[in-house]
């Protein structure tokens, strides 16, 4: 990927100050997701990656990873997983519980999720990690129903919370854009 389109990405992500409370510096997204260039170039930048790989499934975690999973999953020609938060998949489940940045939650798959394909290879993906509390749970439901993740996939990383470099003990890691980049502005 360019240092242009790099820089693009970087400054469409809008920052809101105190949502959703005190303290904390949301990345708002949806103002790279409306700019139809941006969201594609990101895209086909992904598709490139991933081709050579033999992935069998993308999955996003909600419900961000949703927006950019189901994109690349298309892009891919492979199944898209939606990885929901408790009590929103209709089928028989497997679930983590995990910590945010801000409160605790627990997040769920369909077990047969990835059509039962053995050791099915699987790019999880999501708008942003933070404390990586999210993404590892979702990784140790990839890895409960038998399945590899081939790659963890964040669009941006706040590295000084830490979670980025604590996946990376466990799998690989790929971030595009790393928010602490700012502090140099
Ligand atoms: P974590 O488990 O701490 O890595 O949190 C990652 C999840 O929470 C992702 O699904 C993000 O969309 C969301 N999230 C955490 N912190 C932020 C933030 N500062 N701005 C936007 N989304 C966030």
């Amino acid at each position: 990927m360019s240092e242009k389109l790099k820089k693009d990405l970087f400054s469409s992500i809008r920052d809101i100050p105190d949502y959703p409370k005190p303290g904390i510096l949301f990345k708002d997204i949806t103002t790279l997701i409306n700019h139809s260039v941006l969201f594609s170039s990101l895209i086909d930048t992904l598709k490139e990656r991933y081709e050579p790989l033999d992935i069998n499934f993308v999955a996003g975690i909600e419900s961000r990873g949703f927006i950019f999973g189901a994109a690349l999953a298309y892009a891919l020609k492979v199944g898209f997983v939606p990885i929901r938060k408790k009590g929103k998949l209709p089928f028989t489940t497997v679930s983590e519980k995990y910590s945010l940045e801000y409160g605790f939650d627990e997040i769920e798959m369909h077990i047969d999720a990835f059509r039962n394909i053995k050791e099915a290879r699987v790019i999880l993906i999501d708008d942003l990690i933070a404390t990586g509390g999210t993404a590892q749970a979702a990784v140790r439901l990839i890895e409960s129903v038998g399945a590899k993740c081939v790659e963890a996939c964040f669009i941006l990383d706040l590295p000084e919370l830490g979670g980025s470099e604590k996946l990376r003990e466990f799998i690989q890691v790929f971030t595009i854009l790393d928010a602490g980049l700012e502090n140099g502005h």
